[in-house]
């Protein structure tokens, strides 16, 4: 009856590591550095350490769509080129993607 509280002590720790490290998964640093971190420097520097990670979902860019042929352009132009080379002006758009 001395170590009753051991074993559900190490449980919770366990479900602690485990979510701390599910939520890492959408970060920079990952779920299996975090899941290794909790383990063994507690679940709260395993948390401290996934709060400070960038997310992951960084890459932004930016394209100038053709609205008249439906081309993205990696490079800003004053108008579309392939119009241009039918004889039209069409403005470009500004389209920004955020992907993950
Ligand atoms: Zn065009």
């Amino acid at each position: 009856m001395y170590y009753s509280w051991f074993l559900p002590s190490i449980l919770v720790y366990l479900i602690l590591v485990l979510i701390i490290s599910a939520f890492a998964n959408r970060r920079k640093i990952g779920r299996l550095k975090v899941f290794f971190i909790s383990l063994f420097f507690t679940p709260l520097m395993g948390f401290v350490i996934y709060k400070l990670s960038q997310p992951s979902y960084l890459q932004n860019f930016t394209r100038y769509r053709c609205p008249e042929c439906v081309v993205d352009f990696t490079e800003p132009h004053k108008d579309c080129p392939l119009c241009r080379k039918k004889g039209q002006h069409t403005r470009l758009i500004v389209v920004k993607y955020a992907g993950i």
